[in-house]
């Protein structure tokens, strides 16, 4: 078939990837430059998510002040906020935690195994590190944790529970004073360069046939033919009143992964998903001390800011801002910008002092889509021609080779392997139900 992926962030390029393998002519078509510029530019290396890595759960924004949560919340008179965080909030019950967890876990097996496949063909480099440690500040906070380490019990992930002094003396980064309720050592997950991951991947992809469009920005699907497709027009040329400017693509078929940028095509379609947008921020400064920087990744559990290091610069990411719609389209307020980069460079001072120059840091901010119910958006859509593979939030690069091994097997008609609960958990329909 020919098929057409929108969007060059790891999802696509992931999705490109599994399109290929399974014998398909296929074309990316991005709005950057380059691969690897939305969200996924500011990716945070955690490779595979735990049920201490996504965003539902026991501990997801329990806080009365959600920057103790590490978000900046403004929702203003918007009740479509509102709505969104306390559905999400609905997963923080143990047992419903653990069941929206179940739904998730062979996506996240299926991404262990096909990501495993990629290193193993293509003999990548991409600055993977072991050892992910989770820290926890409040005993309040460590005490509501309890679900997902219970979980996290059931699995096949080894992990070690930390006291304080432990964390520190297996990171000596870390300070054991003043004091903090503990940490969980996942000795085995790894970190990486998820742009640097998806650049590599790229290139073995334009070796292997697949075209990239660059620059092009697609405007709109249209699915009222046999084939289905894109309406392109160049980058910043959008509203091109000259028709002529307006170049479309056919295919068999086409992959919505465009990230944040999914939910405006499908609009257009009239299919309206209940998915939000959050901004997020990393700052990225060079290596203070030597002998106070991490050789662990460290991540802030209930704030999910994760600090990593490569060579001699320290990324620290997260910092989410969830405002309203029509908010979050704007130009993000100075005053929020400042507030969110705070807790990032806050979280740095927590944990790993003196480690980075926050002074000299460079900052970055994008925006990920969150889905209500905490899963990705993956699978079929009302029109046969049309699939999708977007919202993954905190997790993208985790869940994006398994991700594009569902679209795939949709494409190819073959999908009875995969546990139905899944695929219903995942599929856009499951919102209109
Ligand atoms: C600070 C931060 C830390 C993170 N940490 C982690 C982590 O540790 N582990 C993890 O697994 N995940 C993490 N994530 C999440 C992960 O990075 C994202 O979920 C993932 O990158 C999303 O990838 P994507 O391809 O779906 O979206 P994007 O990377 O946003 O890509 C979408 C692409 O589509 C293009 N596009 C959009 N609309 C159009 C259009 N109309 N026409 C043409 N092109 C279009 C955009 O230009 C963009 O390049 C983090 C994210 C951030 C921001």
């Amino acid at each position: 078939m020919d098929v057409i992926v929108i969007g060059g962030g790891i999802s696509g390029v992931a999705t490109a990837y599994q399109l290929r393998a399974a014998g398909h002519r296929v074309c990316v078509i991005e709005r950057h430059a380059t691969v690897a510029q939305g969200a996924t530019y500011g990716d945070g290396g955690a490779l595979l998510p735990s049920p201490l890595d996504v965003w539902f759960g026991p501990t997801f924004m329990r806080q009365r002040q959600p920057r103790d949560s590490g978000i900046v919340y403004k929702p203003g008179f918007n009740g479509g906020v509102r709505r969104f965080v306390k559905q999400l909030g609905t997963l923080r019950e143990p047992d419903a935690f653990a069941a929206q967890y179940a739904r998730l876990r062979p996506l996240i097996d299926a991404s262990r195994d096909m990501l495993a496949d990629i290193e193993a063909r293509l003999e990548l480099e991409f600055e993977q590190k072991p050892g992910i440690l989770h820290v926890v500040r409040d005993p309040r906070d460590w005490e509501a944790m309890q679900p997902a380490l219970d979980l996290l019990r059931t699995l096949d992930q080894p992990y070690r529970t930390l006291s304080a002094d432990e964390c520190a003396a297996l990171e000596p980064s870390v300070p054991a004073e003043p004091g903090f309720a503990g940490g969980v050592l996942l000795e085995t997950e790894r970190t990486g360069n998820c742009p640097l991951f998806a650049k590599l991947v790229k290139q073995t992809l334009d070796e292997h046939g697949v075209q990239f469009r660059f620059g092009a920005d697609v405007a709109a699907i249209r699915v009222d033919t046999g084939r289905a497709a894109v309406e392109l027009v160049p980058t910043g040329d959008r509203h091109a009143s000259n028709a002529r400017e307006v170049d479309v693509i056919s295919a068999d078929a086409i992959v919505v992964a465009a990230g944040a940028g999914s939910l405006p095509l499908l609009d257009r379609l009239g299919w309206r998903l209940p998915l939000h947008p959050v901004r997020v921020h990393t700052l990225t400064a060079p290596v203070a001390y030597e002998e106070h920087a991490p050789h662990l990744s460290v991540v802030d559990s209930i704030k999910r800011i994760s600090i990593t290091r490569t060579h001699q610069r320290l990324r620290v990411g997260g910092a989410g801002v969830l405002q309203s719609l029509p908010d979050t389209a704007k130009p993000l307020a100075e005053p929020l910008s400042e507030a969110a980069l705070a807790l990032l460079g806050q979280a740095v001072h927590d944990w790993v002092p003196g480690a980075a120059r926050i002074s000299a840091a460079l900052s970055w901010q994008g925006t990920q889509l969150l889905s209500p119910d905490g899963l990705p958006v993956v699978g079929p859509t009302p029109h046969p021609r049309v699939f999708v593979n977007f919202g993954h939030g905190p997790a993208g690069w985790g869940l994006a080779c398994g991700s594009a091994k569902v679209v795939t097997d949709y494409l190819g008609g073959d999908v009875q392997h995969w546990p139905a609960d899944t695929l219903a958990a995942l599929r856009a329909g499951r919102f209109t139900t």
